[in-house]
Parts: structure tokens; sequence; C-alpha cells
């Protein structure tokens, strides 16, 4: 892998044939305002930046993640494979050391879609920056260590589900509580599978944390735990509904403190997520994280109504998010030595049973997932999902899923459950993706 130690590569794909309606707070106009901004302050111009264009994602990098039922273009759109092809393209100009830094303006967002997608969730159908990962360690390495730190304010509970049992793929998501707000998860106690115990780590904030509150968490959490986990890669899930205007949430973050967020973590790739504040928010706050990845001066970046002494953050949630950090950092510090039996319990395998709910498409999901507890690799899984769609018809799929890095056993015994089940469930949608072998297939 080459680095190289300037340049900031920037994707901009804004999706202007595409919307889930109207009037949706999830249009165009979120990339074009900024894109505005951007030609005005003449970043374009600067010698340090670099433009790329989106490619499309293939059928193939969705399938290393995703199991699209029934097909990857039942749910995912042009436009869907190009904001994934954004992300892709920004992790090529990094990985290839063209630019030290990329930053891919595009959507629709990804980071609600699970690695089960019946349709759309959260308005995202597929998850840009987890396809964009599995091509990254396809392409350059799977051993790879990746660390995503997803600032959102939305908790990403897809991208937390992709990688919930992959060891080598720390996920920690900043988001606003999940009692306030979609999707309602995102806890301190939800910290991965028997396989990645405590890599995925959830800080939720109160609303009306301010920039304070974030960095707080910044300093006392976030980047020791990067310090320690040592990743080779920093993915930055770049969503701005946390400012201060946005219509959707009721955090207190100013395009000052996102700026100052992106110059302390230090993302190798940042890819947008949400933020539907058009004018008020996204320009300000996309510009001040383009000047911070460049290493350019971005203290005059600042919103029109920027007045920080009317905003400040009340001794309750600065208490409030000191006891959330605590908690996270006891669980950190003494990850390795928990009783994962005592967590996970002593079976041959792990079951868990979820209900999912699509809020976009009206969609009803029930999962079953069992993950066999191997010695030797974190254990091939089986899932059966059932989903009902919005027009009441029904749909099940059974999944067998083999990790990177699974041992022969599990590899072998993997295989064998899917052509069982590609027999006996005739009527059903049966799936093997095989992580290790990059292998992915089907009985349609
Ligand atoms: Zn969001
Ligand atoms: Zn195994």
């Amino acid at each position: 892998m080459k680095r190289a130690n300037k340049g900031t590569g920037l994707v901009f794909f804004p999706a202007f044939d595409w919307a889930i309606s109207a009037t949706h707070p999830e249009r165009e106009e979120r990339l074009l305002y900024t894109r505005d901004q951007i030609f005005e302050e003449g970043i374009m111009d600067l010698p340090n930046i670099k433009e790329y264009r989106a490619g499309i994602a293939s059928e193939k990098d969705v399938q290393r993640v995703h199991i699209c039922v029934p097909n990857v273009s039942a749910v995912a759109t042009e436009s869907h494979l190009i904001s994934a092809g954004g992300a892709i393209a920004a992790a090529d100009a990094v990985l290839q050391g063209e630019v030290k830094n990329a930053f891919a303006l595009v959507r629709p967002p990804g980071h609600h879609a699970m690695r089960v997608v019946h349709g759309a969730r959260g308005f995202c159908n597929i998850n840009n920056e987890s396809i964009m990962v599995e091509y990254i360690r396809k392409k350059y390495g799977n051993h790879l260590k990746i660390a995503f730190v997803d600032t959102d304010a939305h908790h990403a509970d897809g991208t937390q589900d992709i990688y919930y049992n992959d060891p080598e793929v720390l996920h920690i998501s900043i988001h606003q509580d999940g009692r306030t707000l979609y999707p309602g998860t995102g806890f301190v106690d939800e910290l991965g599978g028997p396989g990645a115990f405590a890599s995925t780590l959830n800080v939720p904030l109160p609303p009306n944390t301010t920039d304070e509150g974030l960095h707080y968490v910044l300093d006392n959490f976030v980047l020791p735990v990067l310090e320690e986990f040592k990743p080779d890669l920093v993915i930055n899930a770049a969503g701005q509904d946390n400012h201060y205007t946005d219509p959707l949430t009721n955090m207190k973050i100013s395009a000052q403190g996102y700026a100052q967020l992106n110059e302390k973590l230090k993302p190798d790739i940042a890819v947008l997520q949400g933020g539907y504040s058009i004018e008020g928010a996204l320009p300000y706050v996309n510009v001040g994280i383009i000047l911070a990845m460049a290493g350019i001066d971005y203290s005059y970046v600042k919103e029109p109504d920027y007045y920080p002494e009317r905003r400040l953050q009340s001794d309750r949630v600065t208490e409030q998010i000191k006891r959330t950090v605590e908690q996270l950092q006891t669980i950190w510090s003494k990850r390795n030595s928990v009783d994962l039996n005592k967590i996970f319990g002593k079976g041959r395998y792990y079951e868990r049973y979820r209900r999912i709910y699509y809020d976009t498409d009206g969609i009803q999901e029930e999962q079953k997932e069992k993950i066999y507890r191997c010695s030797e690799c974190t254990g091939y899984r089986l899932i059966t999902s059932k989903a009902r769609l919005f027009t009441g018809r029904k749909q099940t799929a059974h999944i067998v899923l083999i990790p990177h890095h699974a041992c022969r056993s599990c590899q072998e015994v993997g295989l064998e459950e899917f052509h069982k089940l590609k027999k006996n469930e005739k009527s059903d949608f049966v799936y093997l993706q095989d992580s290790e072998n990059d292998l992915y297939l089907s009985n349609i």
C-alpha cells in the first residue's frame, strides 16, 4: 500500500435523478448547496484538492457485504450503485497513494442498511462504506485493521450489524440517544457478537449535546481507543445531522465542532451520511471538513447565525456524557478479561432473534441467527430472514455466512449447510456468502 502525505480527494455524486419522493428531506439539494459553496470559496482551485469521479459498484461488490433479497437489482438502483462507487473511488485514490485522504460526498446514504436487505431503512438501501471496506479488503489485503467512526446523529445500526462479529473491524458510533431518535438502538451494552466482543462500541449522547460534549467523547474515549486498536485505516461515516439547525434531530453541533472533530480524528476516508439542514448547515459543515482534511485553516468557516454563547451545554447534559464515557472506558479496559460464556452462553451456537422494521419501505423482518462457536475462527453463521413487504407479500431467505479467516472445517460445514438448504427449501431463497473464498452462491 502506497500512502501519500498530502492532497485531499473529493468525490461528488448528488444523484440528480433519484429521490424517495419530491418533498423528502433526503434529496439532491443536500449536495447542490455544498457544491455551490465549494466553488464560491475556490476550493476546487486549491493545489491540494483533487476531484475524482464516482464509478459504479458492481453486483459482486454489493454481494461481498449484502444478501439482497431476492437480488441486488431488486433493492438497489443505479444511483445507489454509483453512490457506493463514489466511496470506492475515494478509497482507491487514497490506497493507490494519489492523495493522503478523501471525502466521498455522495447520496443516497448507507449506514442503516444491514447485512440482509429486503428494501430501504432510514433512507438507506445498500451500505456504501461497508461495500467500500470489503472492496479494500479484497483489493489491498484482507488482514487490514479498519476502524469506523460514525458521527451521524442516528445510530449506525446497519454498519454495526454487518461488522458485529468481525474482530478486525472496530465500529464506533456516536449518536443521539436511541430513546429519543430513530432507529432506537445504539446503547452502551451493544458490544458485538461472541467472535468480536467490544469491537462494537456505542456512544449515545443526550439531546442538546454541543461541541463541548462531542469533543469530550473524542478526547476521553474515541481517540484513546483508536490509539490502542491501531487501525490501518480510519473511516469516518460523516453524518452532518448533529448540526444545531437540523430539522430531524435535537443536537447542537456547529461547523467548527465538526471540522475540529475531523482534524483530531484524521480519517483516511470520509463518506457522507445524513444531514438535512440543506442551506443552514451542510455547506458550512462540509467545507469545514474538507479544509480540515486538506490541512488548511478553517477557522473562518462559520454559519451566519453562529453564536456559540447562546448554545451552552447544560450541566445535566455534561454529567450524563461523563457517566456514559466512564461506563465505556470501564468496558473497554476490561474487554479481554470478560467471561464470554457468561454473555453468550456455553452452547455450541450463539443464537439471536430480532425484529427489524424498515421505516422507509414499510417492511417487517423477523430474523433468527445462529453463530457456531468455533475455537479456530469466528464461526460460520446461519440466518433465517422472513420479511413481510408493504404489499403484504412474504419472502423468506435462508443464509449461510462464512467469515473472513474461517477455518477449514467452518468453510466445509458452511458449504454443506448451503447445499442442504438448497435441496430442502425449494420455495424460499437460499444464499451462501463466503468472505474467506470471495464466493457468493444462491438458488435463483
Ligand atoms: Zn442521520
Ligand atoms: Zn471455524
